[in-house]
């Protein structure tokens, strides 16, 4: 298996072996080394390039199983992506038994409040419910070390700029950031130089 060359650890490379990934797609192999440095990213790509396993093979690798409050952020424009996204995050962290709570709108707010009280490694999440739970405290960003904002484009035309913005000012933590975007516009521009810090720019 080719990931094995990254020293991630025998759980994580366990987990892509029963995917069925033996070697990284380019964008795995350009984000992965930079990711686990724990630098700052803009990844410009589309979706089907294997992005998703590019920030979740780094986070899993860095999430620690005691620790019971979210360590990750990762931020989706819908409710798919945001399912589709756990599912990825869940299987790569499954042999390190991660907890990756998923919230989004449109859903009964209960049930996730339920789960947030449990143990959780990894929380991804559409911007609105996202800041909801952070309002009512449901949702501790204490320990917050990294947040992916995925599909930054969408997210903009999903009116989630001011939430996005919002969440990212609320967590002081000083996570390392990973924003992937088809598109980088203006208005990505800015946002990039107001929350990133010397981000490696990657272009696949
Ligand atoms: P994504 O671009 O993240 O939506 O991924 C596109 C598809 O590629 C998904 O079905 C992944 O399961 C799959 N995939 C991601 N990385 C690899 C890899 N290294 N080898 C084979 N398939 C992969």
């Amino acid at each position: 298996n080719q990931f094995e060359g990254y020293q991630l650890s025998k759980e994580i490379i366990g987990a892509l072996t029963i995917l069925g990934y033996k070697e990284p797609t380019k964008i795995q192999a350009e984000v992965i080394p930079v990711a686990l440095q724990r630098r700052d990213i803009v990844g410009k790509s589309q979706t089907g390039s294997g992005k998703t396993a590019a920030f979740a093979i780094p986070l899993c690798e860095e999430a620690v199983w005691e620790e019971n409050t979210p360590t990750a952020l990762v931020l989706e424009p819908t409710r798919e992506l945001t399912v589709q996204t756990k599912q990825e995050i869940f299987h790569i962290g499954r042999k390190k038994r991660l907890k990756v709570p998923d919230v989004f709108g449109g859903f009964p707010i209960d049930k996730q409040i339920q789960t947030l009280k449990q143990k959780s490694h990894i929380v991804v999440g559409t911007p609105g419910r996202v800041m909801d739970h952070i309002r009512r405290g449901t949702l501790q960003l204490g320990n917050i070390k990294s947040v992916v904002i995925d599909e930054a484009d969408l997210m903009l035309d999903m009116g989630f700029a001011e939430e996005v913005g919002q969440i990212l000012e609320k967590i002081k933590t000083n996570p390392r950031i990973m924003l992937f975007s088809a598109t980088i516009g203006e208005e990505i521009e800015h946002m990039i130089e107001r929350y990133l810090k010397e981000p490696v720019v990657v272009e696949i």
